[in-house]
């Protein structure tokens, strides 16, 4: 079985900007990104990104739109060798009704973890918010919270490649 870092999305891997990112224009990879989840990578590890689309439920933006940063997500990391194990979207909005899969739903995670063949017990989430924790907890996988937009390479030096 397989160690993975699962990561949220917004103010984790891009800016979070206090409302819905869906533009291309709006997508700001934080600095310190690509070199942080290389070296996850070159340690073995898998990496996956677990993130809340609500303004797919809300009308705000649709799929094509999710997809189309994801591609420029790709395109960033892929010029620093790095390439995602995997990524899911809840496209749910709450007022929709209940979904299993928005965090903290674990729903997705545990996707990914039959998927990977990924160790739970061995794998952390890294989350900006405190559903991210709920959401990791409840697949049995040890949750980190950290600020919005703060560098992840500390993050990733210090609890989990040397934890
Ligand atoms: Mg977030
Ligand atoms: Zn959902």
């Amino acid at each position: 079985m397989r160690r993975a870092v699962f990561l949220d999305r917004d103010g984790v891997i891009n800016r979070e900007r206090g409302e819905h990112t869906w533009r291309l224009e709006d997508f700001e990879v934080l600095p310190d990104v690509p070199d942080a989840l290389l070296s996850l990578q070159e340690a073995g590890l898998a990496i996956v990104v677990i993130t809340n689309q609500s303004g797919i439920g809300l009308g705000l933006y649709g799929h094509e739109d999710v997809a189309r940063v994801h591609r420029y997500l790709h395109d960033v990391l892929s010029n620093h060798r790095v390439h995602l194990t995997d990524l899911y979207y809840c496209p749910h909005h709450p007022q929709g009704g209940a979904c299993l899969c928005r965090k903290p739903g674990s729903l997705l995670l545990e996707r990914a973890i039959a998927r990977h063949g990924i160790d739970p017990a061995a794998s952390v989430m890294i989350g900006d918010r405190e559903r991210d924790l709920l959401a990791a907890g409840a697949a049995g996988v040890r949750g980190i919270l950290v600020p919005p937009n703060a560098p992840l390479l500390p993050v990733i030096r210090d609890q989990v490649l040397n934890a």
